[in-house]
């Protein structure tokens, strides 16, 4: 080979490098032992977290940071993470904070307003949110009373909806920015749940959001249901949390949602219902991949997949029932101890077309 071809070949190599860095956001709760465990980590494995992050030189960066890279289609930066916390629980600012501030580390907190400014107990206050705003914190949004994003309520209309849920994002990002002068527009939406409309309606406002649907950011994901890692309850032991945070992700050129094999285009992105069994269609770069991805459903465990070209297809092995689920798919990425994941979350309705509410 000559130069001028080795110099292509680096390039080339250097643009799929680049494709398959991974920047990885971890979604906490309390960090407590004395809160509902299903949303808890203790101190102890928090601290844990943070030593794992130090020794194995993960760096973790700040989510602004993060997302403007993001928004100008830049490569992320490999081995890092993004620490996030949802609700602005207490432990929050009494564990988890002196915590991050000792080892000087940017967090993000996602806040709902409406908790804070009648200043119920168990909740972060405002002068605790200006110390930690302070100190590297992130104030972001969480709606203003961690409302249902996608349902209607009884005989609202959807025009009511929309300004119902305007009211919502925008009030909460008002508060925020008044107590402690942040506005980032970004938004995690409260339980990881939206729809195509709450999507269209955050573009409109000029929000990005981040779902609850796990795996690692990549320059593929969607600004609208970015995603992250939750731990709490069986998530988070060391182990979960070494192969979680050393995620890449999926090398994917285009991913499709589909009702059938025939891969009809499902209606909405996230939204099926009670006995679909939707197909996941994923489209790689690198072929060499596809044989060796594994994919896997909520209370399914191991489910059915197939290719065809470079394309491989992957659905439920039993209808799906109401409720939230996800497909997760992996495949081990070359690196020893790193996995491409990708996920898709489902919201099922029930046969009645409602969406079940579940914590
Ligand atoms: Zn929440």
């Amino acid at each position: 080979m000559g130069v001028v071809g080795k110099v292509i070949t680096g390039f080339l190599g250097l643009l799929l490098c680049s494709h398959l860095h991974a920047t990885v956001v971890l979604q906490y709760h309390h960090v407590s032992d004395k809160t509902p465990p299903s949303t808890s980590v203790t101190p102890e494995l928090f601290e844990k977290h943070l030593d794992y992050l130090e020794s194995q030189g993960l760096r973790v960066a700040s989510l602004p940071d993060v997302i403007a890279k993001l928004k100008k289609g830049e490569p992320l930066p490999d081995k890092t993470v993004v620490l996030t916390f949802d609700d602005a629980y207490e432990s929050v600012y009494t564990v988890a904070f002196p915590l991050m501030k000792a080892r000087d580390l940017p967090f993000t907190v996602f806040v709902n307003t409406d908790p804070i400014d009648k200043k119920r107990r168990g909740f972060v206050t405002w002068e605790q949110m200006r110390e930690m705003a302070e100190h590297g914190g992130t104030i972001a949004n969480h709606t203003a009373d961690h409302t249902f994003m996608p349902r209607l309520r009884e005989g609202e209309s959807r025009a009511q909806w929309r300004e119902r849920i305007k009211a919502e994002v925008m009030v909460a990002e008002k508060r925020i920015e008044e107590e402690t002068g942040q506005s980032h527009k970004v938004l995690a939406y409260p339980y990881g749940e939206f729809d195509n409309n709450v999507k269209a309606l955050l573009d409109e406002l000029g929000f990005i959001a981040f779902a609850q649907n796990s795996g690692p950011l990549g320059q593929h994901s969607d600004l609208l249901a970015l995603p992250r890692f939750p731990f709490g309850g069986v998530f988070g032991a060391p182990d979960d949390f070494a192969l979680k945070a050393n995620t890449r992700p999926m090398p994917v050129s285009e991913v499709a949602r589909c009702s059938d094999r025939r891969c009809r285009q499902t209606l909405d992105d996230v939204v099926v219902a009670q006995g679909d069994r939707p197909v996941l269609a994923i489209t790689l770069k690198q072929e060499n991949v596809l044989p060796s991805i594994n994919c896997f459903a909520s209370r399914q465990g191991a489910i059915e997949t197939w290719v065809d070209g470079n394309t491989l297809y992957t659905r439920a092995n039993e209808p799906l029932s109401p409720g939230r689920t996800q497909y997760n798919c992996t495949a081990p990425s070359g690196e020893r101890g790193r996995f491409f994941w990708l996920s898709q979350q489902w919201l099922v309705t029930d046969k009645d077309g409602n969406w079940v509410h579940q914590d």
